[in-house]
């Protein structure tokens, strides 16, 4: 058959978890905690199995736990989403992304696409018809930015959808309010959708808060927000997440939904609904994982590697031309086979071709791990 997606491999999230099982390196690429999840979650989810909640749930999710997304969102960030209307549960923020855009992007229609980007974003647009605009990051010694009049620049009559991502995988990366109001002044006055991905919603260190766009009364009215249990909870394999839109956006949404998933699983929708009535776990998340970044860092301090700042995710960034000249897809798996750690190329988050010498670890890993993998990269 013709392919649809020329330039789709296999993800390099893959390809860097199968290189170092094999190579039996310390896995810091793919991003995924080597931990459980609180076992009281787990309990939740098999007491509603026991309890027979093993049927299809409404299309639009479990209503228990929209309402428990519901006001987890109004008390973070002051916006109440309908969970009627307003709020959809998604198999993960893959699913929640995909469906977002098919359902806004016609053939033809330009979506801005701010790289380093997921690598999702991108197929998403292509499978709709739509053309990726791409506008790149800046990058220096105090970190990643976005260059909101290069991306004002970018806006043609054609532009349906700008795609933003915060906290930003994979720089680590927040934006500040000052960022949100450019992006506020650049779409007012025009019918451009906001797809915001936010699963790393509370992943955000140093005492700062995640500007999600459901506090802005403005844009939150054409946005999309995709969340995921996955991240929050440290179950990455569950594959369970949300999309909270204004209701003319969210029928639109759910017209696909209906139809490329129809629902997602029951009973850890009720799990969640019922751990979610506990603030603590969300709350307590951004000191746990700053814990991990502060250890990780003040390894990496005694080594050659230039370290980024990393103001949210579980990922760090590091710049390593001290150490090597390699191109950074080579230097990460020379890394992974000859030093026994796993990272990944931040080259792979570009769609043209671009080398900046910077490669990514993730950090949701047990104190141990995070030690092995810093005593491998004391060598360096
Ligand atoms: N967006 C970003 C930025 C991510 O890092 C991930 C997880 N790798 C996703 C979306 C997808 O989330 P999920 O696993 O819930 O589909
Ligand atoms: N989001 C994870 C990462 O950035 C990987 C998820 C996947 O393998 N698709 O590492």
């Amino acid at each position: 058959i013709v392919t649809k997606l020329p330039n789709v491999g296999t993800t390099i999230f893959t390809v860097m978890s199968a290189l170092a099982s094999e190579k039996g390196a310390v896995n810091l690429g793919q991003g995924f905690p080597d931990f459980n999840c609180d076992p009281a979650l787990v309990q939740a989810v098999a007491s509603a199995m026991q309890d027979g909640l093993n049927q299809y749930p409404p299309m639009a999710g479990v209503q228990l736990l929209r309402e428990a997304i519901a006001d987890k969102v109004e008390k973070l960030h002051g916006r109440r989403y309908d969970p009627a209307g307003e709020i959809t549960v998604t198999a993960g923020a893959t699913q929640g992304i995909l469906t977002s855009v098919l359902c806004a992007v016609h053939a033809g229609d330009e979506v801005i696409v701010i790289e380093p980007a997921y690598d999702c974003y991108v197929p998403a647009i292509e499978l709709a018809g739509g053309i990726p605009v791409f506008v790149q990051m800046n990058v220096d010694e105090r970190g990643y930015s976005i260059p909101w009049d290069k991306v004002a620049a970018a806006v043609t009559p054609k532009t349906r959808m700008i795609m933003v991502n915060t906290p930003h995988n994979p720089t680590g990366s927040i934006m500040k309010a000052a960022d949100v109001q450019a992006l506020a002044d650049i779409v007012r006055g025009t019918d451009i959708l906001i797809l915001s991905d936010e699963v790393y919603e509370h992943m955000v260190y140093d005492g700062r808060q995640h500007e999600s766009l459901a506090r802005h009364p403005e844009l939150s009215q054409r946005t999309f927000i995709n969340s995921s249990f996955g991240k929050t909870y440290h179950v990455t394999g569950w594959k369970v997440g949300f999309v909270a839109a204004p209701a003319a956006m969210t029928a639109e949404f759910r017209k696909v939904h209906q139809f490329n998933v129809f629902t997602v699983n029951t009973p850890v929708q009720y799990g969640l609904a019922a751990y979610m009535k506990d603030p603590a776990p969300y709350l307590d998340l951004p000191a746990f994982y700053q814990k991990k970044r502060d250890l990780f860092r003040d390894g990496l301090k005694n080594t050659r590697f230039e370290l980024l700042p990393s103001e949210g995710t579980y990922f760090q960034c590091v710049k390593y031309g001290a150490i090597s000249g390699l191109s950074e897809a080579e230097f990460c798996k020379w890394l992974t086979t000859e030093i026994g750690v796993a990272a990944i190329p931040i080259s792979a988050f570009y769609n043209t071709p671009k080398e900046s010498g910077i490669v990514r670890f993730c950090f949701a890993k047990k104190d141990e791990t995070l030690r092995l993998a810093l005593d491998r990269l004391a060598k360096l």
